[in-house]
């Protein structure tokens, strides 16, 4: 160990690990090498052994056994290896420890290296800011050549020229060459690059064990969604995600009222019994008003996934209710309005939605911009074309977002500018018309029909899965295991 471990790059021995904690370490490292090594692979059959998939108790525990006693905690693996580092982390602040100080370390082998047992050493590293992966495998001493092997190989399924800060970065070596390498890119996937022979090297992707679970939050909307959802202890992706889907019944920017109630249900992805991100949002359900508005996920027959009502019709439509998300009316469509600058009486055929300047506008369907620049009392002004029958302007921008130009097209809640005041305006707001085969008229009138319903011959099965995702959403909320740190529940 000694030889190897003097060999760590200074530069890496931040804060000077003394020398316990660097055999504690050590230890973490040796044994989650191990666990690597002779549980793992091949660790393309991770993959197959499906989602949630653990371990096999079979040789991995028998090697296992040749690590002396004491030297690896496996809580030491837990806090230091995978799974240590959660989503809410700020990239390589937790994660980056002392782990990278730990350098190489030797592999013990019980009864002093019998015939068979490899003389393997592994080094972890958390990526830093100007890392490269030529940095680090040169580094540890592995010549140019072999690097571009490495990375040739790897290319297929990620690029090492674009390792990430605060990603971890495992490298096996046996004597002086690269055995394995393997560099987790995401939290639940990860690649893999091992020896193949004749100087081959053979890449793989694995997945990360890990659990879908659900939770279901409920709240009382007192300020806003947004706030009542994070507060009743949702993600706020899946806050953002409600919103989303009730974006063409419920207008979040005007129409929430204090008592509004909500109710959702989401699914969440767990590694090592935390909790790393959400994923989907299987069923919803807001009251506004006292008008209760239901969302339940429903993938047809054919694998297209979408939001229906009860009824089974789509939820979504063709244009989004308000291309601002959290702002608020400050003038309504009018035939005749006293212009607050011009002094005279005029049309308003539009809403205004004031809103702090650089508020971000979504374009409120997919389209093509057909505008997009300066329109004298409109100030920074685009222009969308969604279909033959509606067109939507935005105008007063501070700023038009990069890539919306004339001749673009752009997607339904695609960021398309910025809330600004140019142009003949008071303050920070949003101009926002709607023009309706040829004439403009009241946004706010916009009733468009579901773009499609669930089919006859499809009816019952989506009745039971609706029936399923409803009881699930108001069963008891359900608490799911908790995180640890103060970083609350992992959301990226
Ligand atoms: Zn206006």
């Amino acid at each position: 160990m000694r030889d190897f471990a003097n060999k760590s790059f200074p530069k890496r021995r931040s804060g000077g690990a003394p020398g316990s904690v660097f055999v504690l370490l050590a230890a973490a490292v040796v044994l989650s090498a191990l666990l690597l090594l002779f549980e793992g692979p091949p660790v393309g059959a991770l993959k197959d052994r499906g989602e949630g998939g653990r371990s096999r108790p079979g040789d991995g525990a028998a090697r296992l056994s040749a690590v002396p006693a004491g030297t690896g905690e496996p809580a030491a693996d837990g806090a230091a290896g995978r799974g240590g580092r959660t989503a809410g982390d700020p990239p390589g602040a937790a994660a980056s420890q002392d782990l990278a100080a730990a350098g190489f370390v030797a592999v013990p082998q019980g009864p002093h290296g019998g015939p068979g047992v490899p003389d393997l050493k592994v080094a972890t590293f958390i990526i830093k800011r100007n890392d490269s992966i030529y940095s680090i495998l040169s580094g540890l001493g592995v010549e140019a050549a072999e690097i571009a092997k490495i990375t040739r190989s790897a290319r297929r399924i990620y690029d090492l020229r674009r390792i990430k800060a605060g990603d971890e970065l495992r490298v096996v070596k046996r004597g002086e060459r690269v055995e394995r390498l393997e560099y987790r890119y995401d939290e639940l996937e990860g690649l893999y690059v091992e020896r193949a022979g004749q100087g081959r090297f053979e890449a793989g992707s694995y997945e990360v064990p890990h659990e879908i679970g659900h939770k279901v939050v409920s709240g009382v909307v007192e300020t806003s969604l947004y706030e009542a959802g994070v507060e009743a202890g949702a993600a706020p992706k899946a806050v953002v995600a409600m919103t989303d889907i009730f974006a063409w019944d419920v207008d979040f920017a005007t129409d929430m009222r204090r008592g509004d109630t909500f109710r959702i249900l989401y699914e969440t992805v767990a590694v090592e019994g935390e909790i790393i991100r959400m994923g989907r949002v299987l069923a919803a359900e807001l009251v506004n008003a006292g008008r209760r508005y239901t969302a339940v996920y429903y993938e047809d027959g054919k694998g297209r996934g979408g939001y229906y009502d009860t009824e089974g019709r789509s939820l979504s439509r063709t244009l989004l209710k308000s291309p601002l998300r959290y702002s608020r009316i400050s003038s309504y469509f009018s035939r005749k309005r006293f212009h607050p600058i011009l002094k005279k009486y005029r049309p308003h055929h539009g809403i205004d939605y004031a809103a702090p300047a650089g508020t971000p506008v979504e374009a409120a369907g997919d389209g093509k911009v057909v505008f997009a620049g300066w329109r004298k009392g409109y100030g920074y002004f685009v222009k969308i074309r969604h279909n033959g029958i509606y067109t939507t302007g935005y105008g007063h921008f501070s700023r038009i977002a990069r890539g919306v130009k004339r001749g673009a097209r752009v997607r339904q809640g695609q960021v398309i500018g910025y809330v600004g005041s140019t142009g003949i305006s008071t303050g920070p707001h949003l101009h926002y018309e709607v023009v309706y085969r040829g004439r403009l008229v009241n946004p706010l009138s916009i009733r468009s029909t579901p773009k499609r319903s669930v089919s006859k011959d499809e009816r019952a099965r989506f009745e039971a899965r609706r029936d399923e995702l409803l009881a699930r959403l108001h069963g008891a909320p359900t608490v799911v295991a908790s995180v640890k740190g103060g970083g609350g529940e992992g959301v990226n």
